[in-house]
């Protein structure tokens, strides 16, 4: 596929150029980071806003009411809201960015028609419900319970680090479904209402200072057997769909900030000194965007980001955390100046989430030396 930008990529530029410009300024101030209620309605009014204008769900179906725009244009777009410092996803990130995608790769009719338009006008904010304490890297060995009984599966167990648990609507959330079969094979992905008795949710707060994630508490909830997506016990499936997405295409908003971020930090008298290293950070973050390009038509061509989204994940947060650290050498003090938009000491700690969230860069190497390289699978630990 040929993606270097055709007229049309131009025309589109201008015209989401000259929206961004008319738009932009009419936004109320962004919230403080704590508001939580605020921040929700600003993410969400902002997600409204992009739906009115035709670019919600740049890369959805027209049927589900995204844009189906070619993968030139969603790059435009990504391009575009970054140059022109639009506000990020935020608490839209999971509904837009990989659990719509899940819904439309494998969800019932009905179950697409209740969720995929509601998030796409940030209607519906959704969480993930997937880590457990004991089940982070190793997440087939997920224990949270699902029990038929009925109409509905009892639900009992815990989940972790579900990023903007406190203020969504539903949960992509994976459960034990046949505690006998081998662990990948018993597990289910349901849709859950985060409004259920017997749910309670209790925010973690980083070093940062700030509650973006939270412990998730099951107690004989109540799920409608409606909300199971696909079929039972081919959970595993369907969260590898999930991820496919979430380390594929969601961290592409992302790049294009650390790009504009290197290209800021080069501009400083401080950067003389680290040149080679500054420009190799650089090259790396252009050889990840040359990857996602690749990867957008791919997922373009075959509905799924496929392999190339471990490799942009891996790479992408690992040249990331050495901005991370270049930026604090190279501004020194002046990284902590709380006037600098940027806040690059802030961002050097937030960072170092990168390579966890997602599946850690060692799990990413490991997936990459199997599925992808043919390499011999990595030997089982057995217990003494
Ligand atoms: C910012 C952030 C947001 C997150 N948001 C969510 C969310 O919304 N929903 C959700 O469900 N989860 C979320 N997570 C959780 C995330 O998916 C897990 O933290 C991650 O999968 C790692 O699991 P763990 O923390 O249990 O670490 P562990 O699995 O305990 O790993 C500990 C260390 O051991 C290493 N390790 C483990 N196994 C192997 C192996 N086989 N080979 C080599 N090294 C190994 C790991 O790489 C890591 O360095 C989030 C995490 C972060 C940091």
């Amino acid at each position: 596929m040929d993606l270097r930008y055709s007229e049309a990529d131009e025309a589109f530029r201008a015209e989401l150029r000259a929206w961004l410009d008319r738009e932009l300024p009419a936004l109320p101030p962004a919230p403080e980071r704590e508001d939580w209620v605020e921040r929700r309605r600003f993410d969400t009014d902002w997600q409204r806003r992009l739906f009115d204008a035709g670019y919600a769900g740049m890369s959805w179906p027209r049927e589900y009411g995204g844009r189906d725009a070619s993968p030139s244009e969603q790059l435009v777009f990504l391009e575009e809201t970054t140059r022109a410092r639009a506000p990020y996803i935020g608490v839209n990130f999971v509904g837009v960015l990989h659990a719509g995608p899940t819904l439309i790769a494998e969800a019932s009719d009905e179950q697409k028609a209740a969720h995929l338009p509601r998030i796409l006008r940030g209607d519906e904010v959704w969480c993930q419900g997937f880590s457990e304490p004991a089940a982070g890297s190793d997440l087939a060995a997920l224990r949270t319970r699902a029990v038929r009984d009925g109409d509905h599966y009892v639900v009992s167990g815990q989940k972790i680090w579900c990023s903007f648990g406190h203020v969504a609507d539903f949960g992509e959330l994976i459960v034990r479904t046949d505690p006998d079969a081998p662990k990948h094979r018993g597990i289910s992905w349901l849709i859950l209402p985060m409004d259920l008795p017997g749910i309670e949710v209790r925010p973690i707060e980083t070093v940062l200072g700030s509650s973006e994630f939270c412990e998730v508490f099951l107690d004989e909830v109540r799920v409608p057997a409606e909300n199971l997506v696909g079929t039972e016990n081919d959970g595993w499936r369907i969260t590898q769909v999930t991820f496919s997405f979430e380390r594929g295409t969601a961290f592409v908003s992302e790049l294009v900030d650390a790009i504009r971020l290197a290209e800021g930090l080069a501009a400083h008298p401080g950067a003389r000194r680290y040149a080679s290293e500054l420009a190799r950070v650089v090259a790396e973050l252009d050889g990840v965007w040359s990857l996602v390009k690749r990867n957008v038509s791919r997922a373009a061509r075959t509905g799924s980001p496929g392999d190339g989204a471990l490799m942009i994940k891996l790479a992408y947060s690992e040249a990331r955390q050495r901005l991370g650290d270049l930026s604090l050498k190279i501004l020194d003090r002046g990284a902590f100046d709380l006037d600098d938009p940027e806040g690059y000491a802030e961002e050097a700690l937030r960072v170092l989430a990168l390579t966890i969230a997602a599946g850690t860069s060692q799990i990413q190497r490991n997936i990459i030396s199997e599925r992808v390289l043919g390499l011999p699978r990595e030997p089982k630990v057995v217990a003494s």
